[in-house]
């Protein structure tokens, strides 16, 4: 697909790529809704090595055991405080990015809505999308 690009509210940390997303999906869990400040995560998922990065040196690192029971780091951005990426220790080659950091997101389709059963009454799963109690399989 054509080149999309991505940045923190600061613009020190940027990123791009070109391939198309392997999943989008919403996320409800109880440390998205943390993480973010708000009602659920958008976040769409790339290999790492198609998602080139700029001003990586800014990234800061949190990791926590999540409830799924893995450990899960996510980067945000230490000048700014935006959360940008999440990694799962299941799937380190993996990158999930947070929608709302994509400069241009209107083709993107979540598919998933995850973690439900936490999803809270003023922000409700989505209903055009697949719900899942936990992580889709
Ligand atoms: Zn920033
Ligand atoms: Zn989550």
């Amino acid at each position: 697909m054509e080149k999309q690009t991505g940045q923190c509210l600061c613009g020190e940390i940027r990123y791009s790529f070109t391939d198309e997303p392997i999943a989008a999906a919403h996320c409800h869990c109880l440390d998205c809704q943390k993480a973010t400040g708000c009602g659920f995560a958008t976040v769409f998922g790339l290999a790492g090595q198609d998602v080139e990065l700029f001003g990586q040196e800014s990234l800061g690192e949190f990791t926590l055991k999540a409830r799924s029971g893995l450990s899960v780091t996510r980067l945000f951005c230490q000048n700014c405080g935006s959360p940008m990426f999440t990694k799962a220790e299941n799937n380190p080659d993996f990158i999930w990015i947070k929608a709302g950091s994509l400069d241009q997101s209107d083709w993107l389709k979540p598919t998933d809505s995850c973690w439900t059963g936490s999803a809270v009454i003023w922000a409700q799963a989505d209903p055009t999308t697949t719900h899942h109690r936990g992580n889709p399989e």
